[in-house]
């Protein structure tokens, strides 16, 4: 493992925590208390956060962009996440958007679209999960049938991040079941042009990161729409490897916070006429909440690192979701026990922390998908088909 972190890269690191501790920290329980964040507010803030390389900072520069290293993403990413993880999931999956564009769009596709990313104001989403599809990809229902100058789109998607406020969706759909994975491809099915039911689904974390089922019935996507015929499948692994170490970095940040506050609360709640923080026991806890975190922290930067170094890193960015995410369960968990019982109140963020960690357990992946990715890669034995 040979990597660190550049002057510049840590000056930006600060500047963002300045900037989200003063500006964006004071906001967070008004909104998480409402629920999902609206377009306007979500883009409202995206305009904010984009001069530090929020959402497109990893483009070229040619698409607007800065090219900003996976690191630098992942600094970004994480530090958002300490204040706010359901803000930075709803940019990570609106940037995924434009980032599917960059790999897969042809220059037709790209020429029309990317102009859209510079305001910041057109969101997007990637609808791959279905009521029947979720840890098995490749059994994607959806249909996408030709029909003249269009594809005719059915089916249901769900669990699909930013889906009530997205302009447009990269939909993964079959055009050919026969052909299995290879029959899938991804759809630019846009709402003005295509139009598609959405309803939000509540969730237990992440509250205002909006999370929603979309349903395609007879939806006419024009044909040019089409992205890269049959890479739907491969092309999800791709942005896979790349979210889930981000999603590592998201749950390092979530994690620091619950470090923070239990530290601060450690050394100023007073038990016994003294702070709690001079126990034993409690000191034990925040001792394997830092070295967790670290641990997390580590595999995802790896992770990070192999993907600037243009090499694999499927293994490397599972084994960072599976264990940042299980980890900062526990640190989170830890933190509420440190915080007795004010850490079960809303009073305190400490509570919003583990909702917000344990729902990170679920999405690019399970636990246990991870797990069976790692596995695989390790032993170079499959332990099921559909990987
Ligand atoms: C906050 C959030 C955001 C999301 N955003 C998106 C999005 O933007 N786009 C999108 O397409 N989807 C999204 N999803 C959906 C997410 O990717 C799926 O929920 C996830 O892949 C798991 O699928 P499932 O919920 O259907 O669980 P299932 O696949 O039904 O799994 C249920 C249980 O069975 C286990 N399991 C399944 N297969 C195996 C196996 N072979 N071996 C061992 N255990 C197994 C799983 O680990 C899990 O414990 C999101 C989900 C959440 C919670």
């Amino acid at each position: 493992m040979d990597f660190s972190f550049t002057e510049e890269q840590q000056m930006l690191k600060s500047n963002v925590r300045k900037f989200l501790d003063s500006e964006i920290g004071p906001v967070v329980d008004e909104h998480e208390k409402k629920g999902p964040l609206t377009k306007k507010e979500t883009t409202d803030f995206i305009s904010q956060l984009m001069p530090f390389g929020y959402l497109l900072g990893f483009l070229p520069e040619d698409c607007g962009g800065s090219q900003l290293e996976a690191k630098t993403n992942g600094l970004l990413v994480e530090e958002l996440g300490r204040v706010w993880a359901s803000l930075a999931g709803t940019i990570f999956i609106a940037a995924g958007f434009w980032w599917l564009l960059n790999e897969a769009g042809n220059s037709d596709q790209k020429k029309r679209l990317m102009p859209l990313a510079a305001s910041g104001d057109y969101i997007g989403c990637l609808a791959i999960t279905e009521p029947d599809v979720g840890s098995d990809v490749s059994g994607v229902k959806t249909t996408a049938t030709l029909k003249g100058q269009h594809y005719v789109m059915n089916g249901t998607k769900t669990w699909i991040s930013n889906g009530t406020i997205a302009n447009a969706a990269f939909v993964l759909a079959t055009t050919d079941r026969s052909l299995g994975a290879l029959g899938m491809s991804f759809f630019l099915v846009e709402r003005d042009q295509s139009p598609f039911d959405s309803r939000e689904l509540h969730k237990l974390g992440l509250r205002c990161f909006p999370t929603s089922e979309l349903s395609f019935s007879d939806c006419k996507v024009p044909k040019e729409n089409l992205l890269d015929p049959g890479t739907g499948y491969k092309r999800t692994m791709a942005f896979f490897d790349v979210s889930r170490a981000m999603l590592g970095a998201l749950c390092s940040g979530i994690a620091q916070a619950a470090i923070d506050a239990s530290v601060k609360y450690a050394q100023e709640r007073m038990q016994f006429g003294k702070p709690i923080g001079s126990f034993q026991m409690i000191q034990e806890m925040i001792v394997d909440m830092v070295a967790e975190t670290e641990a997390s922290r580590l595999l995802a930067y790896r992770a990070l690192d192999l993907l600037d170094k243009g090499q694999k890193c499927r293994w490397q960015s599972s084994l960072a979701k599976a264990y940042a995410t299980e980890a900062a369960v526990r640190t989170t968990s830890k933190a509420i026990q440190i915080h007795g019982a004010m850490g079960l109140s809303d009073e305190y963020p400490v509570e919003r922390y583990f909702r917000d960690a344990r729902t990170l357990t679920i999405p690019d992946g399970t636990t246990q998908m991870q797990k069976l990715v790692v596995g695989r890669d390790i032993t170079g034995i499959r332990a099921m088909t559909g990987l």
